[in-house]
């Protein structure tokens, strides 16, 4: 048995919203799917550790905002490799509240469907949560962001409570400069590329790195990195 089979599944990239009393919470999720048109219904399986999940059982409504192709990985990194246990997810991201009372998603997002819980399904560390869309728009124009452009070219990497994950495999080349993984989230820093968004330039060794840098995904500090063996 192949478990690289389970790669050459196709899908999407998109932030699960829902609401509890009056906070709010979201999480990056890959497996959202249309269930049927008529109702129109869609479907999201979310870990039963996330406060999502919380969340969306106890308000019962849900929002997918469907992220573009161009995300920047910081937004990806607020919402996938972060709790709402820890920090206020919403707090400086565009947002508007839907008429099921969640937050839709304004930045760097293309359209959105709300949903009402209809019925659900225990899938042991997962639940997949299907619901009755009750409001979708599209907010612009664009290309939607997919999970293998994700991984493919944006590099990034899936948590250990993403449903779909499988341990990553070393790659055995030589490596000119030392990489350096994140241990939180698993981005990996390559000296030759640098880090950009923090004005870090191509060739900068990790060692070399100021001591308030940052990884560039989760915010983790340097000490949380280690040598890319
Ligand atoms: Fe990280």
């Amino acid at each position: 048995m192949d478990l690289k089979a389970l790669r050459k599944i196709g899908y999407g990239l998109y932030i699960i919203s829902s609401k509890k009393d009056n906070r709010f919470n979201g999480q990056i999720a890959n497996t959202v799917f249309q269930t049927t048109s008529e109702p129109p219904t869609v479907a999201v399986c979310i870990n039963k550790k996330n406060l999502t999940h919380e969340f969306i059982k106890e308000s019962g409504v849900f929002v997918a905002s469907v992220l573009a192709k161009e995300t920047p990985m910081k937004l990806i990194g607020q919402f996938g490799f972060k709790s709402g246990r820890e920090i206020d997810k919403f707090k400086d991201v565009r947002y508007r509240v839907g008429v099921t009372g969640a937050p839709i998603v304004l930045e760097n997002t293309i359209s959105y469907l709300e949903a009402e819980v209809i019925n659900s399904s225990d899938v042991g560390t997962h639940t997949i949560f299907i619901g009755r869309i009750v409001n979708a728009d599209i907010i612009k124009e664009g290309e939607p962001m997919t999970y293998a452009y994700y991984h493919e070219v944006k590099k990034g990497k899936s948590p250990k409570t993403a449903p779909t994950y499988i341990r990553e495999e070393k790659p055995m080349e030589a490596k000119k400069m030392e990489k350096y993984v994140c241990t939180v989230c698993g981005y990996i820093y390559d000296p030759e590329a640098g880090d950009a968004d923090s004005g870090i330039k191509p060739g900068t060794p990790f060692e070399e790195l100021p001591d308030d840098w940052v990884c560039p995904i989760c915010g983790a500090g340097k000490d949380d990195f280690e040598k890319e063996s």
